[in-house]
């Protein structure tokens, strides 16, 4: 195996290829705190790709409600298994060794690599899911853990931040074209590939021959095996909207259908630079901002060493041990941050799902003090890839009136 740096595990790990990056990277933040569970981006994935014969199981974007939700069921209470049994007690970081290429600390413990490794014949720790475990993709949904209070009767005590005793949240899940995915590890066919100008982790759809050993070793288990055409297939991060292809976006890169699409506003997502085999420093691009900056959104499930690009602004209300195993170390920070977010901070957020094309500079203009708030009236403005500004929103929403003669219309 090679030797690859992961920064979100601030070491050196084991990988079936040698280091390679794209010039670019796709990736989003999903701020948890904002989902409502309307499922709008799973439908709009939905009508948009996996509407055929064979598709019927097939759902590439996926919302969760944790802790016992799962689509496949319980695909990460298994995979955490996994790695326990393989290095009992060793999901462990050692958060002292911090540093710009370590943010996190360090992981102590075995990856989904490392695992692997140990086992001799397969190139990622992971399992086949039953047909069973495909089916109810929203089951428990709304399902709390932790009841307090008597069934059937009022809560007389009001819940309290920063931790609720009965508490659920909704995970919001894509595939994460991971900079080491495990679903490319594993093709024996070598069928799977990330694309050098954005890092899309494509199935290549000839060569694939269903074997299912990428949907065995993807630890989110995001690729999917369609029996009509007995082949693999999974989330294409819409790159014809990305690369700016598809005739809507006129020519500039445009957000992820279940991105533009999301009901509660909770999704950003676009394209990094990449130098150096690592995110190149771009303090105005709103994605290197929230993770690399502000530090307020974070991968999922780190310590399985894929190097996952979506990233998640954590539930501020959820049992933080629970919210530090999905997570990683950086939980506390990046809820502290949220909680009392700075001026810039509160002004980043409002591009949240402002703008169909993708966002690659923000910058701010100062306003003033809100009165009777510490808040500050400052104005958001993001820019597309030329350069153009396509979207101004101030932390402030504006208030219009209904004229009189509208008073009952839509
Ligand atoms: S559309 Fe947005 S708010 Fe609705 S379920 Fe999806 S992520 Fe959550
Ligand atoms: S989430 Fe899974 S399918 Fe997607 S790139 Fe990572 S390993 Fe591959
Ligand atoms: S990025 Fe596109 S293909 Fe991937 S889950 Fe979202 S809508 Fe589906």
């Amino acid at each position: 195996m090679a030797q690859v740096y992961n920064w979100q595990l601030g070491r050196e790990m084991d990988y079936r290829f040698e280091e390679a990056h794209p010039e670019r990277q796709f990736a989003a933040v999903f701020n948890i705190n904002r989902c409502i569970a309307c499922q709008t981006c799973t439908m709009s994935c939905k009508s948009t790709w996996t509407f055929s014969r064979g598709q019927e199981f097939m759902w590439w974007n996926n919302v969760e409600t944790k802790p016992y939700g799962g689509y496949p069921h319980h695909w990460d209470v298994k995979l955490l298994q996994l790695l326990e049994e393989a290095n009992p007690g060793g999901q462990a970081w050692n958060s002292s060794q911090l540093g710009d290429r370590q943010p996190y600390g360090v992981y102590n413990g075995k990856t989904i690599f490392e695992a692997a490794a140990d086992k001799g014949n397969e190139h990622a720790l992971g399992y086949l899911p039953s047909d069973e475990e495909w089916t109810a993709p929203n089951i428990y949904e709304d399902t709390a853990m932790g009841a307090v209070g008597v069934p059937n009767e009022s809560h007389l005590e009001a819940t309290q931040l920063p931790e609720h005793k009965t508490w659920f949240f909704y995970l919001q899940r894509i595939c994460n074209h991971c900079t080491y995915p495990g679903c490319i590890a594993a093709c024996p066919r070598n069928a799977i590939y990330k694309r050098p100008e954005d890092g899309i982790v494509l199935i290549d759809q000839q060569r694939c021959r269903g074997y299912r050993k990428c949907v065995e070793q993807c630890p989110y288990k995001k690729p999917m095996y369609r029996p009509t055409t007995r082949v693999s297939e999974k989330c294409v991060a819409c790159y014809p909207r990305v690369e700016g292809s598809d005739p809507l976006t006129g020519g500039l890169p445009m957000e992820t259908r279940c991105v533009s699409t999301c009901i509660g506003k909770i999704r950003l997502q676009g394209l990094v630079r990449v130098e150096d085999g690592e995110w190149a420093e771009d303090r105005n691009n709103p994605l290197y901002f929230l993770t690399r900056v502000e530090r307020v959104a974070l991968p999922l499930y780190p310590q399985f060493g894929t190097e996952p690009n979506i990233y998640y602004i954590p539930p501020r209300w959820v049992p933080r041990p629970y919210l530090r195993q999905m997570f990683g170390p950086g939980v506390d920070e990046a809820i502290d941050r949220y909680t009392n977010p700075s001026r810039e901070l509160l002004a980043v957020l409002q591009l949240f799902r402002a703008s169909q094309t993708i966002i690659f500079r923000y910058a701010i203009e100062e306003g003033e003090k809100l009165e009777g708030t510490e808040l500050f009236n400052d104005t958001a403005i993001g820019f597309d890839k030329n350069d153009n500004e396509v979207v101004r929103l101030s932390v402030r929403e504006p208030f219009y009136e209904r004229p009189q003669q509208f008073q009952n219309s839509i």
